[in-house]
């Protein structure tokens, strides 16, 4: 990955917009073999209860989302922006649901099908390579869309959403988590926390859980749920503390002299703690909603 080109371009909402498939490819083509490294098979944060380990709290998010989306034996589910398909597979071992990935990224397409193999899961799942702003689904063709943090990188939220319900059979359920801003106010200091986390990892903005409950609404959702689990759990063990760990290692201090991908990331990775810190934003505005059976 050229860094400094990938920077330059992302840097620009209008470029972010209109090259978002390509930003996006490029940006987890290039960070996935590194991401594997540091997170695993998961690619998502979680709000923790205590000191449990990390993977537990993943899971315990994963069965929540379960919970909520009503996934169980037998269910054709989509998994929208499913990275190498951690998720998918974890939640297809939970219920023995039929899931589809979907990611616009090749490498990670190549991954999730290796490790789909290897760990015998065939039968549940299958991951593909795929624009989640153009489905080619047959309309109502899932029971249940979820998506864990990937909306935020979708250029035009409502046709996303609206692709999401048009897949969806009516009186499924659209569930998962996004990245959001926890304040409605847009000073300038939140501003300076905001945009670069928008630049690194190429999203058009960063929206409230308000905008996203109008989303779901106007795509013809009924919304259940619409909440920040950034603040719960623990008081003292918050979702960026793992990360904050990491960044702390003597490991990534040299990693990033060594590779200009890793430097970013680390970089990237600062500016999600800030803005953690500073309680302008969350990776965890999780939402349920239902599709409304015709009269
Ligand atoms: N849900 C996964 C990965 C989260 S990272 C996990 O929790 O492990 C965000 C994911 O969204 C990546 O896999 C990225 O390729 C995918 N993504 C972003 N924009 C996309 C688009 N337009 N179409 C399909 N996938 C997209």
């Amino acid at each position: 990955m050229n860094v400094t080109s990938y920077l330059k371009r992302a840097e620009n909402p209008a470029t972010r917009a209109a090259q978002y498939a390509d930003l996006v490819k490029e940006y987890y083509d290039s960070v996935t073999p590194f991401y594997r490294w540091g997170w695993g098979e998961n690619f998502h944060f979680a709000p923790f209860l205590g000191d449990e380990p990390v993977s537990r709290a993943l899971e315990a998010q994963q069965r929540l989302l379960v919970r909520e989306a009503g996934i169980t034996r037998g269910k054709k589910v989509l998994d929208v922006g499913c990275g190498v398909g951690g998720p998918t597979r974890s939640i297809a071992r939970m219920t023995g649901a039929h899931i589809t990935g979907i990611t616009i990224s090749p490498a990670q397409v190549q991954m999730a099908q290796r490790m789909t193999a290897r760990q015998g899961l065939e039968d549940l799942c299958y991951v593909m390579l795929g624009d989640a702003m153009e489905m080619g689904f047959e309309d109502r063709s899932f029971d249940v869309v979820y998506m864990i943090e990937s909306a935020c990188h979708m250029p035009d939220r409502a046709a996303f959403f609206a692709q999401c319900a048009r897949v969806l059979r009516p009186g499924g359920t659209l569930a998962g988590w996004d990245w959001i801003r926890t304040s409605e106010s847009e000073d300038a200091v939140e501003k300076a926390l905001i945009d670069p986390i928008c630049s690194y990892f190429t999203l058009p903005n960063l929206y409230t859980l308000t905008e996203l409950r109008g989303h779901l609404e106007g795509a013809g959702l009924e919304v259940l749920r619409a909440e920040d689990m950034g603040q719960e759990g623990s008081a003292t063990r918050r979702w960026w503390n793992p990360l904050e760990v990491q960044l702390d290692s003597w490991l990534s201090h040299i990693a990033c002299r060594l590779s200009s991908t890793l430097a970013m990331m680390r970089k990237s990775g600062e500016l999600l703690v800030s803005a953690g810190r500073a309680g302008v934003f969350s990776p965890l505005g999780f939402f349920s909603a239902r599709k409304p059976i015709p009269r």
